[in-house]
């Protein structure tokens, strides 16, 4: 954090939260979706998988999760004794609604015979469901383990659904939902903002339309994304994934240039936490995320499956 630029109450909000921090031996975990301001007092940023298993490691006992409900409750899944935090309970992720317990059950009814993978971007309900999880980074090498003539039901992203099968080869059936997100850039926007930065490379997440990927010069996860724009030599980069990338991405590499592929791209979810909501949550213990021994158990089961794979 920047102490010269933050306005002197933010700066006795954030001593606070350090305070209680200490006092309650907790461990804050950020989304890089995140606002840069909880990004900056995390004690580490990721994606979702990323962070419950850094949740999973610690030895701290209470964790804040800076991220929104699906996290959270994989937070919870891996680390059932540890008490998981989310500073907004009402942080949820349009995505992971789009593919509810009951359709989810009734689908896999109707095809008893596929092998169901989930993104973790799914409920703890729906991951409880499914054979395997997957993340946006894995899910290519998830699919080519499964043997080849079972085909996949892939829950809930199309766009990534489709990613997978193109570069997987492999028969996916795709649930029809889609990030509101990254579903908002389309081709034409693209190309305006192209002609703009000629010399740019488009990096984009595979959430993104398939005519959209088609036209990035990488595709990859939030880590990816960041991997390949601090270790390639390109001076100028246009982003299409949630704009509380450009944090990490301009901090970690000051002598290049990031420009959204659409100011669009924002989760109004990932947005509604706070500074205040983070010391609310260290001070009161709350609002806790728990999930019921039956289906963490399920669930567990198809995440370890993933983990074994990678
Ligand atoms: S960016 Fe999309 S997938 Fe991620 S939390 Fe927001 S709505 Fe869900």
């Amino acid at each position: 954090m920047n102490n010269k630029t933050d306005n002197p109450t933010k700066i006795n909000l954030v001593k606070e939260i350090l305070a209680w921090k200490k006092k309650r031996e907790a461990v804050i975990l950020a989304h890089v979706y995140q606002p840069g301001e909880i990004q900056d007092i995390a004690d580490f940023t990721g994606d979702s998988l990323f962070l419950s298993q850094q949740a999973a490691k610690t030895q701290a006992k209470v964790i804040v999760f800076c991220g929104v409900q699906f996290m959270a409750e994989t937070a919870a899944i891996l680390s059932p004794k540890k008490n998981i935090l989310l500073p907004e309970i009402k942080a949820g992720c349009p995505l992971a609604d789009m593919a509810p317990y009951e359709k989810v059950k009734n689908k896999i009814k109707e095809l008893p015979e596929v092998v169901v993978v989930s993104y973790v971007n799914s409920s703890a309900n729906v991951k409880s469901l499914s054979d395997y999880c997957c993340t946006s980074a894995n899910a290519v090498q998830i699919a080519q383990a499964i043997p080849a003539e079972r085909d996949i039901l892939f829950i809930p992203d199309k766009n990534l659904a489709n990613f997978t099968a193109k570069r997987s080869k492999r028969k996916i059936i795709p649930w029809q939902g889609f990030c509101p997100v990254h579903n908002v850039l389309t081709k034409e926007g693209v190309i305006k903002v192209k002609k703009l930065h000629p010399q740019a490379l488009l990096l984009v997440h595979p959430e993104c339309r398939p005519e959209v990927c088609n036209m990035a010069d990488y595709i990859g996860s939030t880590r990816e994304i960041i991997e390949f724009a601090s270790n390639n030599q390109a001076k100028e980069y246009i982003i299409g994934t949630e704009i509380g990338i450009f944090h990490p991405l301009r901090k970690n590499n000051p002598g290049k240039q990031f420009f959204p592929a659409s100011e669009n791209m924002i989760c109004q979810d990932m947005k509604l936490i706070t500074l205040e909501k983070v010391l609310y949550s260290l001070q009161s213990l709350k609002p806790r995320i728990t999930v019921s021994e039956d289906i963490r158990k399920k669930s567990l089961n198809a995440l370890n499956r993933m983990i074994e794979i990678t």
